[in-house]
């Protein structure tokens, strides 16, 4: 995310680095090149201009302090600013009526039924409500089918009428529904089209006018840098909404509409979307994306991601398995499964403080457990859960199986089985579970 604007602001911290102090002179070519990073990230020139005015301001008025340096100073400041920028702090969705309407808009392709879907899912798991999803895209028939698809895999209801061609009717209907089945939270996916219109916007308008909405949430394509903020502009002035959802932040964005949305609509960016996996929604943090943004990590929401799969109760039951030099394949497995429930590898791995930058240019895809995966998988029962059966011939047989060299069969079984060696040091030393269950 935001790579090259990451790389940027990083190389002009680094023409700081070396000097004593802060200076009227060293302070203008680095803020120089903080504006040019911005503006090749998507920035509108004025948007950066004003920025860097503020960054250097008050990197003039900073008293020298002999234990930090220039150089980081300058990056505390430009990060205060990148999260001041966004927002300040997170912004709460206002789900408190009973049932809340929220309404979505956005362009067609934005991401709005995904994100309608990953949303449903979001307040059913981490807000215990009961949603109600509700299909008003009235002209792509297809557009229902979707929404039902994913309604399915989280297990929310969606509400339809494929023959009704009023949206209005549509989300009045859907909502006297949830009303008489106790649906705490009804979610209107309404539709887009390719560009802003005028038949568009009146039909969400009236919707609007309609079911008066709790919430109004935008949804944008990232990747559309400028053309988001001006689609975002177009969308509030009917509109009115209430947050901004930005989508697809895991593509290859240069951060433009990310950084400028909130400033020039002045409405707050609620959620991020980062792929097209249901249970990958991140509320926004202002302050988490400045760090990322400068190559600090985000390690708050790494945290709260594994958090959020692995449980108590799972990890006493791993534990126990470690104190007893039990972890075999089957544990293994599981614990892969947990991890790519968590996102995309790449995504989780530049969340850790300066590995993003480190891998960079490397392509980690999310198959890159698929060979460890076919191999266990060709193992039988008994052999996952008592990985000592392994002799070579099971290890040719396995390697078949699952379409590997025997080299990689035997690669991977030593490094297993120095994971478990490694675990028996670790309960010597009586470490074992307690720093797993610490995670979980
Ligand atoms: P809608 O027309 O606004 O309802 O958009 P969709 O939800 O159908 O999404 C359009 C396309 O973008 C689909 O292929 C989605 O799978 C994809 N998509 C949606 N959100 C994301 C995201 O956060 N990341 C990525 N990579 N793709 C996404």
């Amino acid at each position: 995310m935001f790579e090259s604007l990451s790389e940027r602001l990083d190389s002009a911290f680094k023409q700081l680095k070396g000097e004593g102090r802060i200076s009227e002179i060293n302070v203008a070519s680095t803020v120089k090149e903080i504006r040019r990073a911005l503006v090749d990230a998507d920035v509108n020139y004025k948007i950066a201009k004003d920025f860097t005015d503020r960054v250097r301001e008050k990197a003039l008025g900073e008293k020298v302090i002999t234990a930090i340096s220039p150089g980081q100073l300058m990056v505390k400041i430009v990060k205060d600013e990148l999260a001041e920028l966004m927002g300040g702090t997170e912004a709460e969705l206002d789900i408190k009526a009973n049932p809340s309407v929220i309404l979505i808009a956005g362009l067609q392709g934005s991401g709005k039924t995904t994100f309608s879907g990953k949303l449903a899912n979001f307040l059913k798991t981490k807000k215990g409500k009961k949603p109600l999803l509700v299909a008003a895209d009235i002209y792509r028939p297809a557009a229902i089918d979707q929404l039902k698809v994913l309604g399915e895999q989280i297990g929310v209801e969606v509400y339809s009428e494929p023959e009704n061609k009023d949206a209005v009717k549509i989300a009045q209907n859907a909502i006297a529904q949830a009303k008489q089945n106790g649906n705490t939270v009804v979610i209107i996916d309404t539709a887009g089209r390719l560009a802003v219109d005028e038949a568009m916007m009146t039909e969400v308008a009236n919707v609007k006018a309609a079911v008066k909405p709790n919430e109004i949430l935008f949804v944008v394509d990232s990747m559309t840098g400028q053309d988001a903020v001006n689609t975002a502009k177009a969308f509030n002035e009917r509109l009115d909404f209430s947050g901004v959802v930005l989508t697809k932040l895991d593509g290859d964005t240069r951060g433009g509409a990310a950084l400028t949305i909130k400033y020039t609509v002045e409405k707050p960016i609620k959620f991020v979307s980062m792929g097209e996996k249901l249970d990958t929604l991140d509320v926004f943090y202002p302050e988490r994306m400045a760090q990322r943004i400068l190559g600090m990590g985000d390690i708050t929401t790494l945290v709260e991601r594994a958090q959020a799969q692995f449980n108590e109760e799972q990890a006493k039951k791993l534990e126990k398995k470690i104190r007893q030099n039990q972890f075999d394949f089957d544990d293994f497995r599981e614990q892969l499964n947990q991890i790519k429930k968590m996102g995309n590898l790449k995504d989780l791995m530049g969340m850790i403080p300066g590995i993003g930058k480190a891998i960079k240019d490397i392509d980690i895809s999310d198959d890159a457990f698929k060979g460890i995966e076919a191999i266990i998988g060709s193992m039988t029962p008994a052999e996952r859960s008592n990985p000592d059966l392994i002799d070579g011939s099971r290890r040719r047989r396995i390697a078949k199986g699952a379409g590997k060299d025997i080299q990689d069969v035997n690669q991977f079984m030593k490094q297993f089985e120095q994971m478990r060696q490694m675990m028996k040091q670790m309960n010597k030393f009586g470490a074992g579970g307690r720093g797993l269950r610490a995670m979980g």
